[in-house]
């Protein structure tokens, strides 16, 4: 092993390094706020080492450019073996970057992560094109077929919410197609994307496919502004992606973007109102709320809004809220003291603005980012609460009596990532489910992704699909090629 834990490097060309410069910054765990690790901040000239190296490993003839498609699926598929065989470490590293509950990283993190490379080595051996006939010249006279190419080389930018998940969600689909890579973790959470490194270069990967610079906000920067970087694919906020759009202009740079979400959760009154209070809780206070697909903003039939409300306000009072680490935590911390603030704020607007405090609402202890599942009733669409993105574990309930009005309200949603319907009625399942623009739609349940199923944003949540066969067009590019007979 190439790193220690208290001092790490980051991998480039296959090889592990610090910055040129030798500039450092300290990641923590935000249970304790102690230093985890040091690693380097990567600068402008070592982004351009980052890029050159994918583009030396993305050349005609290079190791990975030759390799069969069996054989590239069979090393992707190594990497999720490996994944497995470290999920104990990877789930204790994960939590103790990111804070989560390592029970969640356990079940969830870890385990998709792995599934995301099983899932995508199949892939690399079924890129196809087709056999298109001209529709202006009599048959016979051409042969017309397109071929599905690596789009080159990829930058990368993930969140520090599920950082091993969204760098799997993003490497594994780019080797899938061929590409070569330079990978940015969050700041606030680089150590399972670095420990990641280190599997994929046992897994076989040659060096300079997949290089993972770690830095904040200008490295990733940085990477976009790098006219040797083909293609940028980011997660990450909503106003970091409008930054991304702007700055990829200079080379039109392809982007895909999976941005925010202030994602509509719908209750009838006919729903196994048990399941749905259990389902909606989960929606919204899974991992700490920190996440774009959060169940954020609910909506409950007004004959059972005060029982729905009653049950929610339980749930969120047994969640048991400590360190990830502790076996028993159900939520840990929020991931730092700025994403604390930012939270709190806006439960201080929540107030303010006259909304009702029904649980939560504080933080917890003084050591930590940790503070209280918190919910509030008596909203309005208007209120600062139910129209932002709060990140955080904050639920908003707003009481209905039909369709009509909910769709009036999501039509100035931003955001259309995902949302959910709890009912009994199939009709009204599909009514809803197609009345609201979001990219994934969750009847009866909530939180459930999988590798096969295309996930993304309509609206301002984003540009092209993760997952699926559907995350391959993005790191492919489509040539047409024509022949005419003589
Ligand atoms: P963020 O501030 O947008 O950061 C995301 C990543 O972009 C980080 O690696 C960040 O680096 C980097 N970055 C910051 N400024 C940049 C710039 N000007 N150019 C290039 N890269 C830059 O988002 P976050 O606060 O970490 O994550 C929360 C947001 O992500 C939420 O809005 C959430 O909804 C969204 N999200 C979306 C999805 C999805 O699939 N749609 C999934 C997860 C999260 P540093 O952190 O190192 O500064
Ligand atoms: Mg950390």
């Amino acid at each position: 092993m190439t790193n220690d834990q208290k001092s790490r490097k980051m991998l480039i060309g296959g090889q592990w390094v610090e910055a040129l410069d030798g500039a450092t910054f300290d990641t923590a765990d935000p249970a304790t706020e102690e230093v985890l690790a040091t690693v380097p901040a990567a600068g402008s000239t070592d982004v351009d080492r980052a890029v050159n190296a994918a583009r030396e490993a993305f050349e005609p003839g290079s190791a990975w450019r030759g390799l069969p498609p069996a054989a590239r699926g069979r090393i992707i598929h190594r990497i999720g073996d490996l994944i497995l065989e470290h999920a104990e470490e990877l789930a204790l590293l994960e939590s103790r970057d990111n804070g989560k509950p390592v029970f969640i990283a356990s079940l969830a993190d870890i385990p998709m992560a792995a599934d995301t490379f099983h899932y995508m080595s199949g892939w690399a051996t079924k890129i196809e094109g087709n056999t298109i006939p001209m529709s202006s010249a009599a048959p016979g006279r051409f042969l017309s077929f397109t071929q599905r190419e690596p789009i080159g080389v990829v930058g990368q930018i993930v969140p520090w919410n599920y950082p091993l998940l969204m760098a799997a969600w993003k490497l594994a689909p780019a080797l899938a197609a061929g590409c070569t890579i330079v990978l940015k973790p969050a700041e606030q959470t680089p150590l399972t994307a670095l420990r990641l490194g280190e599997l994929i270069q046992e897994a076989g990967v040659p060096d300079g496919v997949v290089n993972i610079i770690t830095g904040d906000g200008a490295t990733g920067a940085a990477l976009v502004a790098h006219p040797g970087v083909d293609k940028i694919a980011f997660t990450g906020s909503t106003e970091v992606g409008k930054e991304i759009i702007r700055a990829s202009a200079d080379n039109v740079k392809k982007v895909t973007l999976e941005l925010g979400g202030k994602s509509p959760n719908v209750i009838y009154a006919d729903a196994d109102l048990e399941r749905a209070i259990a389902k909606s809780a989960e929606a919204i206070f899974f991992n700490q709320g920190e996440t774009c697909f959060a169940g954020s903003r609910l909506y409950v039939e007004r004959p059972v809004h005060d029982e729905v409300v009653a049950g929610l306000k339980a749930a969120a009072e047994q969640l048991t809220v400590g360190k990830g680490t502790e076996p028993t935590t159900m939520m840990g911390p929020l991931v730092s003291a700025e994403q604390l603030d930012r939270v709190m704020g806006y439960v201080t607007s929540g107030v303010a603005e006259g909304a009702t405090l029904v649980t939560g609402g504080e933080r917890l202890g003084d050591e930590g980012h940790f503070m209280a599942p918190t919910i509030f009733t008596d909203t309005k669409p208007s209120m600062r609460i139910v129209a932002e993105e709060i990140f955080g574990p904050v639920l908003v309930v707003l009481p209905f009596d039909t369709l009509d009005e909910i769709v009036a309200i999501e039509k100035d949603n931003p955001y259309g990532l995902a949302a959910g319907v709890f009912t009994r009625d199939i009709d009204k399942a599909f009514r809803t489910a197609s009345a609201i623009r979001a990219g994934t739609v969750f009847v009866n349940t909530w939180n459930a992704v999988d590798s096969a199923l295309p996930f993304g944003g309509y609206k301002q949540s984003g540009w092209g699909r993760e997952l699926g066969h559907a995350v391959l067009d993005n790191y492919l590019e489509t040539k047409s090629i024509i022949t005419e007979f003589s």
